[in-house]
């Protein structure tokens, strides 16, 4: 079966970034398995996928744009740390959730001095090209309810 939109794929990968580093990687034996068509995944990465079949291998490099987007320097917030009621205690490298009209976002806390917190709401993948290995391990029809929900459903 080849994949394409309303396919359920299930595939292994290794994802690293330009100096060669590994960011994520499928556990062994677990693989990734998104709906093909329905932005389970990046663009970069779901367009390289159209066409290929169970047992392919395929190594994808994915620009920013196609991955999770430039670095946007408007992200960065320098903000009270009062903003931050009701969490214990910030530090650096911290990610909390932050929730807006756009939805749910990650923010990253990048500075605390004193009174003041530096947040930073880039994807912490943003501005980066993104190596990945792929092993594509299965493709099945999605189910007409994985279809309408956009997402895949476990099988029992
Ligand atoms: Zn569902």
């Amino acid at each position: 079966m080849v994949i394409a939109d309303q396919k359920v794929v299930s595939i292994h990968y290794r994802l690293s970034n330009d100096d060669g580093q590994i960011i994520q990687e499928s556990a062994s034996g677990a693989p990734l398995s998104y709906v093909h068509g329905a932005g389970n995944i990046i663009p970069g990465l779901e367009s390289a996928l159209s066409g290929k079949t169970a047992g392919d291998k395929l190594n994808v490099s994915v620009d920013p744009e196609q991955g999770y987007g430039a670095r946007n320097d408007a992200l960065i917030q320098e903000l009270p740390r009062d903003v931050f009621e009701g969490v214990e205690d910030i530090q650096e490298g911290m990610q909390l959730q932050a929730h807006s009209e756009q939805g749910t976002q990650v923010i990253t806390v990048t500075k605390v001095d004193g009174e003041r917190v530096t947040v930073d709401g880039n994807h912490p993948l943003a501005g980066q090209t993104l190596n990945f290995e792929v092993e594509v391990d299965s493709v099945r029809d999605a189910t007409a309810e994985e279809i309408a929900h956009g997402h895949v459903h476990k099988e029992e």
